[in-house]
Formats: C-alpha cells, structure tokens, sequence
C-alpha cells in the first residue's frame, strides 16, 4: 500500500506540514542550533570526554631523540660487510635514560637497552639474539643486517610543529597520553551544554511518594539522567512540573534563563490535560512535528529565549529512542561543533519482524557476536512503548527505516548501539 492514500495517521506522508522523516528532523534540529560559546582551561585528568577548544600543535618532536628500538648493540651501519655482518669492539653500555658521552668511532659498538638515545656516531641497532661475544669486549654479528635498523627517529611518532589534535576533537584516553607526550598539562575545551529537564504530568509521582490509584513512577527522570550523564553534559534536573499552565509556564521560563538546552517529556501529545503546547507556543517558536517513527511519533523543537527546547513524548520507551535519536546528536553537535553520525553495525536478524513501510520503527535488540564472527540480533519481545523492560534487556535499536516492509529470519539489518554489546546480555 502506498502510505499517501492512508487516512491512518500513523502511515502520514512527509510531504504533509508538520510531518517529517527521523533524518529531516535531524537535520533540521542541527540547523537550528549555535554550539555554546565559552572556553575552559582544564588539568588534562580532568579534560577526558571534553571537546578541544584549539587546535594542538606539537612543541617537540616525539620522540625526542633518536632511540633504540632493542636490547642489543649499537654500532656504525658503515661498518657492516658486504655480508651484512662485523666483528666490533665493546666500549660502553647504555640504558634508558642515559646518554653516552663520546662518540662511537669505527670498528666499535655500545650495548644499548630499548629507548636509550643512540651513542654519537651510531646509526644502527642490532638486537642482542644475533650477537655472540668472541672474547673480551668483542662483539660479533649473526646474520645479515641492514645500515640504520631497530632505530626510533626523533619526530617519527609527532615531528616538532605538526598537528596533532583539532579543535573539537573529543579527548580520548590515548589523546590525554599522547598530550601527556608532549609535556602538555593543561588543554583549552569548549564548555559543556548546560541542560535542565523535567517531567510533566499530574499522574507522575517522585520516588519516596506513594502511588494513589492512576498514578505512576516519574521513571524518565531516571533513564533521562542516565543517558544526559552519559552525554557528559551539565545536568539540572527540575523535577515534576504539573500538567497546569502556570506552573508550566514558570517551569519553562526558569529553564531558559539557566540552560543552553531544555528537555521535557510528556505532555506532547494532544490530550486534555496537556497545556504544554499552549504555553510553549506563548513563550518561544516552536515546532510540533509528528515524525514518521515508532515509538516516538509527538516531537516538539524550538526556542524558548536563548535556550533549544526538545519536547520529548511522555511514553518510557519513546522517550528514550527520541532521545537516542535527535538530543543525543544535537548535544555531540553542541558540545564539539562537530555533526556526528551515530555509529551503526550491521547483524544478521534472528526473527522475523513484521512491518510496513511509511516509518522508521525502532524495535529494541539483543546483539551477539555470532558463531561466524559477524554479529546477530534478536529482539527483546514486546514492542509497546510502555515496555521500559525491552530498552533494558535490550542493547541495541534495529534501525527499519521508512520504506522497510519487514524482516525475514537470516536477514541482515542495522543496528544502532545503545549497550554494550558483551554477550550474556539480556539477563
Ligand atoms: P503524555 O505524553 O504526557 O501523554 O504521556 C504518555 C504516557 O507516558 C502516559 O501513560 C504517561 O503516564 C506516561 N508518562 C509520561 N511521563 C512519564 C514519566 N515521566 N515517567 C513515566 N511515565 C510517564
Ligand atoms: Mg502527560
């Protein structure tokens, strides 16, 4: 069937106002965002996950001078034969972090350890098993060997003045050793996004209160911390504003003065007690969009003063793929000044997934490493966007875009990665 001649809502057409695919809205969010301005000097400890403000330069080379790669001998490669060997004279012995006073001349050699600066005169190292010693200081080499082997260069790892790392760059636990490398201790990064969030809803009820009779657990404050933490943002956590257009009203407007970034849930969707679109047509530019996605159809974007707004639904599932699927971008965007693409596997599907084509639909998966080696996905049951249990069985989202009309056993689709993906998952 094609999805334009449906009256069903859920089989809208992108070309409807306020309707858009998972990658228009994507795209769309980024466009209207400015990373933050603002930049802080940090201890390199504390700098790991932040986004490099500037682009590093090396001062020095790395390493520093050139070095022995083994434990053997160094000698002059002008003093091997035509056979690539030679019978040398001992005149010194060197260990990292020492240095040879002198110069090695011809017909002579150093023992050297691994990492120790070559002797003056020296150009090569040949390792200690191809060594035998001849009598006393006398050297001689086994096998053929070749002018300037088993040596480091200066510069060869990071020369003097070339690039190493560029302004937003995410820093890695190699990149802070590799820092560490140059003598560098300290590393200007970008701030990080200030988001507040709250729940909305009169049937929610914090942790510690009892539940009357219709009401719920606030639970995506919970999993919401959980992926912001994972973010690296700076949290504010807001609370429990209630579905009333005052209190609304207040929640938004404290948010904006203090956060780059605002992100509610619930209260999206077109229900009778939902005030929220009233007030935030009032306050800021907005836009309601119905995304052509399961779960996760409501999404409302837009400004509220100076801070981006996402609107997310209230469903516990949907709150969670629309968060992995557009906050979660647009915080590496603002955190980095870099748009990145979610990394995505492909796994050969274990079950059969029926489906139409019109929208993205998100199904929660269990991936493995298969018997093949490759990877493979099973899903986590069922499906409803109330069942919070499937994210956390799950550790991954198969991705079955728009025009996917279902899955076959054996089948291979993609996935987006949420969890890790360690076998014994899924307990
Ligand atoms: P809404 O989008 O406000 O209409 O909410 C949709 C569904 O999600 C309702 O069943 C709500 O009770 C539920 N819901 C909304 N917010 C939360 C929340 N913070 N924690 C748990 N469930 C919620
Ligand atoms: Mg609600």
């Amino acid at each position: 069937m094609n999805p334009s001649d449906s009256p069903s809502p859920s089989c809208a057409d992108a070309t409807e106002p306020g309707v858009l695919r998972v990658a228009q809205a994507r795209a769309a969010i980024i466009e209207q965002l400015t990373p933050p301005r603002g930049v802080e000097r940090l201890a390199l400890r504390d700098a790991l996950d932040r986004a490099l403000a500037t682009d590093i330069l090396s001062p020095s080379d790395v390493p520093g001078h050139d070095n022995s790669a083994m434990d053997g001998y160094a000698l002059r490669g002008a003093d091997l034969g035509e056979d690539g060997g030679a019978r040398l004279r001992l005149v010194g012995e060197l260990h990292a972090g020492q240095r040879f006073e002198g110069v090695c001349g011809a017909g002579e050699c150093v023992r050297i350890m691994t990492g120790a600066p070559m002797p003056r005169g020296c150009d090569t190292v040949v390792m200690q098993e191809q060594t035998r010693v001849i009598g006393e200081n006398r050297i001689e080499l086994l096998g053929r060997h070749r002018p300037g082997e088993n040596v480091r260069h200066a510069g060869e790892d990071i020369a003097r003045g070339a690039p190493v790392l560029s302004q937003g760059r995410r820093l890695t636990p190699a990149d802070l050793g590799v820092l560490a490398s140059l003598g560098i201790g300290e590393v200007s990064v970008r701030r990080r996004p200030r988001v507040a969030f709250f729940s909305t809803g009169d049937e929610l009820r914090s942790l510690g209160e009892t539940l009357d009779e219709g009401d719920v657990y606030d639970s995506n404050r919970y999993s919401l911390h959980g992926l912001l933490r994972q973010a690296n943002v700076e949290l504010l956590d807001l609370g429990v504003v209630r579905d009333d257009p005052a209190a609304l009203r207040a929640a938004f407007s404290d948010a904006a003065a203090i956060a780059d970034v605002i992100v509610t849930s619930g209260g999206v969707s077109v229900g009778e007690a939902d005030y929220t679109r009233s007030v935030l047509e009032e306050l800021g530019r907005m836009n309601f969009w119905k995304i052509l996605m399961k779960p996760g159809r409501p999404l409302s974007f837009g400004r509220i003063g100076e801070a981006a707004f996402f609107g997310l639904p209230g469903n516990p599932v949907a709150v969670m793929v629309t968060f992995l699927q557009f906050v979660a971008p647009a915080l590496r965007y603002l955190a980095s000044g870099r748009v990145e693409q979610p990394l995505t596997l492909r796994a050969r599907c274990g079950d059969a997934i029926r489906k139409r084509p019109g929208r993205f639909e998100f199904p929660r998966g269990i991936c493995r490493p298969a018997a093949d080696g490759g990877l493979e996905v099973t899903t986590t049951g069922r499906q409803g966007s109330g069942i919070l249990t499937s994210m956390s069985r799950g550790n991954c989202l198969i991705l079955l875009p728009e025009d996917n009309a279902g899955v076959a056993p054996g089948e291979f689709v993609r996935i987006q990665p949420f969890g890790p993906l360690s076998s014994g998952l899924g307990d």
